[in-house]
């Protein structure tokens, strides 16, 4: 008998199957992995065996070995789905479904402790694929670590023995050469953090909480798709508890997504005091290898029936599904921005259909989309108007930064928000402010020649970071020092323009003396319960004002907090993007329901340049369906999604010589395909990407709008693989369909 095997790699034009004899000593079945010769390689292959057959009309080797972990055949069917939906190799979706760590050691050694060297990389990405592709790191087992630690930065060395061959020898010849250091590090194996002693039982219902419930649960055999549209505090976590709880007493399985950043205690705390943690099992990019390897198997073996995690816990190997819920399901989070680029919710949607279970999506701000098809009737919508706990809504101020320039405040804090704080203060309530940058200043500009001051590596400004008096890439890390005169015209009139965090906290402590502040962003949010510790901190030590990036807008739950400011409401009002009014409108929504969600009523102070922008206007009442209505229009007019779908073909390159010739190649390809098989769409000439260049490579685009169906798939895959046999030696082409990024 013969496998068709899919070997194990993001090399495009390797993205097909090929032929093995199966030994007569190996059990192989369909889904089976495997370890093939391939090529002129000395170290075996990883494959999967896709398809078994009789003969093969090539001469073959046999397959070599068998690894532990197979695939089950709906989740390569699930791959196969995904590959082909994403325009991407099937290899790189399956990865998503094997256990962390992907090879097939023995497990049964791991060492449990509390204080150990986790080892970390020095160099970027890009450093270390330079190092091996120029042959600066021969030895294979050295490359093995890399490429774990690439993908697992921050290991152990019992996770690096356990998942690589590599001995502690190798990790000290990596050290040496300066391409890794290791940092002591507390491990925590058992990822829930503190005991949840209490326990809850279901609460009585509210009516708009009990109808919801209803229509679900009498339906949780069925494929059906609801959206639970409810405003903040409207009890929506409380239905999805007694949905799993409802499903877990069939002895069936859930799975309930959430963003990422509101993979809190606070949020797992709730489950795990509704259903204890024997129950329930969470995955997270914040775990380390050998805590996710932990909740993987215990999902596996079926032991963990409620699986709380980020996006990729869409593919963990559950057992016996009885119901997937997403919550917040607006969030960007849920798509993903490397290969494979997948949506979380549209695979919770083949899962839906293929296993047959109902698929709850819960959010007070709704992506446009998912309300459309609520109201188109694709998606059975679910409405809870009041608050479960009968606490009120904020009030929301809108103030106008214009009339403030004119009165001569040139602070970043109004004359409104600055009485409200104080306010606070003098009643002992917390406040938190929002500012949607980091740094301190947005970037460095020279009075004299105008220049701004950019990454040589991206086409990015750099932003000023005080405290380190360094100027940072947002994009690539890239940093240098602050500079003391202008590279261009050697002038020393360097001044800083914009604000951030930084300076924001800065101000603050200046306006009042003596204030206590804490700051939430990424500078100050690395390791690992960083962001817990920041929140409890805030909360525990009752400190007066929190300021923050986006990490603050989701999720947490502080009884004290009455007051939120935002300090520039249009930040992502300029963003080039369709989705810019919607993205606002969202933020000032999820931002305000942080205020006042105990006994005393909250306020919010929202600061802006464009207070009659109907994005803006619309969230003082925080009505949605009426954002909705207005935005849809716009859509409407305008043919973007949801009424039109846009596809971007992004291509880059080290060599701009190289890309130019494939982005006119790639366009008279699709050009010629569009022409004569007639097909209805709008094709846009190659056009440089916004940000033109990215860590060294430049970067350009096609668009094309089009109605997204099989036909137009076909024609983007027939894209794909002509650009992979134009023989590029650089370029790399990226196909996305609606990117919720369109910089
Ligand atoms: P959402 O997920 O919609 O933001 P939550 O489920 O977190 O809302 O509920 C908000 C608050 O109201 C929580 O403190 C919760 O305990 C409480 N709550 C929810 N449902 C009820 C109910 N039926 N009766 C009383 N309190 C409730
Ligand atoms: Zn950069
Ligand atoms: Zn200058």
């Amino acid at each position: 008998m013969v496998a068709e095997v899919i070997i194990d790699t993001s090399v495009k034009t390797l993205n097909k199957t090929f032929d093995y004899e199966i030994p007569t000593d190996l059990d192989i079945k369909v889904g089976s992995r495997v370890f093939v010769p391939f090529g002129n390689q000395k170290v075996l292959a990883e494959g999967i065996v896709v398809n078994i057959k009789e003969a093969s009309e090539f001469k073959i080797k046999p397959i070599a070995g068998l690894q532990e972990e197979q695939i089950a055949d709906d989740y390569l069917e699930l791959a196969k789905f995904m590959a082909h939906r994403y325009f991407c190799n099937i290899a790189d979706c399956l990865r998503l479904m094997l256990p962390p760590g992907r090879t097939n050691k023995n497990v049964d050694n791991r060492i449990k402790e509390k204080k150990i060297n986790c080892i970390s990389l020095s160099k970027t990405r890009e450093e270390i694929e330079d190092a091996i592709e120029n042959k600066i790191i021969k030895s294979q087992k050295q490359i093995d670590v890399l490429e774990f630690l690439l993908d697992n930065n921050n290991s152990s060395m019992q996770d690096i023995e356990l998942f690589t061959d590599a001995t502690a020898a190798v990790v000290t010849a990596l050290q040496k050469k300066g391409f890794i250091d290791k940092v002591p590090t507390k491990v925590e194996r058992n990822p829930f953090i503190h005991k949840v002693d209490k326990q809850t039982s279901n609460l009585e219902l509210t009516d708009e909480q009990q109808a919801a419930f209803d229509e679900i649960s009498s339906n949780l055999n069925t494929a059906n798709e609801y959206l639970v549209f409810g405003v903040t505090g409207s009890g929506k976590t409380e239905i999805y508890l007694q949905l799993i709880g409802k499903t877990l007493a069939k002895g069936k399985s859930s799975i309930m997504l959430v963003p990422e950043i509101s993979l809190t205690p606070q949020t797992v705390d709730r489950f795990i005091a509704r259903f204890g943690e024997e129950n329930i099992a969470v995955l997270h990019s914040k775990l380390s290898i050998g805590e996710r390897f932990d909740q993987w198997m215990k999902i596996k073996e079926g032991k963990a029936k409620i699986i709380i995690g980020a996006r990729s816990a869409i593919f963990a190997p559950v057992q016996n599904l009885g119901l997937i819920v997403i919550d917040e399901e607006h969030d960007e989070s849920y798509e993903s921005e490397s290969n494979p680029r997948y949506n979380a919710i549209e695979v919770a949607e083949y899962l839906k259909d293929t296993v047959g279970v109902p698929l709850v999506l819960g959010s007070a701000t709704p992506d446009m989309k998912s309300f459309y098809r609520a109201r188109q009737g694709e998606i059975k919508l679910l409405t809870l108007k009041n608050r479960a706990n009968q606490s009120t809504l904020p009030t929301v101020d809108i103030v106008d930064l214009r009339d403030e320039l004119a009165n001569g405040n040139k602070s970043m804090i109004s004359e409104k928000l600055r009485e409200e704080i104080q306010a606070n203060l003098d009643n002992n309530q917390q406040t938190i402010l929002f500012l949607n940058r980091r740094g301190f200043a947005s970037f460095v500009m020279c009075k004299d020649c105008g220049e701004t001051i950019k990454c040589d590596r991206c086409d990015i400004t750099l932003t000023y970071h005080k405290y380190e008096n360094k100027l940072k890439c947002h994009y690539c890390g890239n940093e240098r020092a602050m500079v003391s005169e202008c590279p261009s015209c050697h002038s020393k009139n360097i001044t800083s323009l914009g604000a951030g965090t930084q300076k924001l906290e800065e101000e603050i402590q200046s306006l009042f003396p003596g204030v206590s502040t804490i700051r939430m962003d990424a500078d100050t949010v690395s390791k690992k319960n960083s962001h817990e510790e920041i929140l409890n901190k805030f909360k525990t030590e009752n400190i007066n004002i929190l300021i923050g990036t986006q990490m603050v807008v989701k999720g947490h739950d502080f009884p004290n907090v009455t007051l939120v400011g935002v300090i520039a409401a249009d930040n992502d009002l300029n963003f080039g993007d369709f989705r810019a009014s919607e993205r606002t409108f969202q933020t000032l929504t999820q931002v305000a329901g942080r205020a006042g969600r105990g006994e005393v009523p909250g306020r919010v102070v929202i600061q802006t340049y464009n207070p009659e922008h109907y994005a803006i206007e619309l969230s003082k009442t925080q009505n949605y369906e009426e954002f909705f209505d207005t935005e849809i229009e716009v859509r409407k007019a305008l043919k973007y999604p949801p009424f039109c779908d846009i596809i971007v073909a992004e291509m880059s390159s080290k060599n701009k010589n190289e890309l130019l010739k494939v982005a006119s190649s790639l366009h008279a390809y699709l050009k010629d395909r569009v022409i004569n098989e007639k097909f209805g769409v709008l094709l846009y000439s190659p056009v440089p990407s916004p940000i033109d260049k990215i860590k060294d490579r430049y970067r350009m685009r096609i668009i094309i709008k089009c109605k997204y169906d099989e036909k137009i798939n076909d024609l983007m895959n027939g894209a794909l693989n002509t650009f992979y046999n134009m023989k590029v030696l650089t370029a790399r082409l990226a196909i996305e369909l609606n990117p919720n990024n369109m910089q």
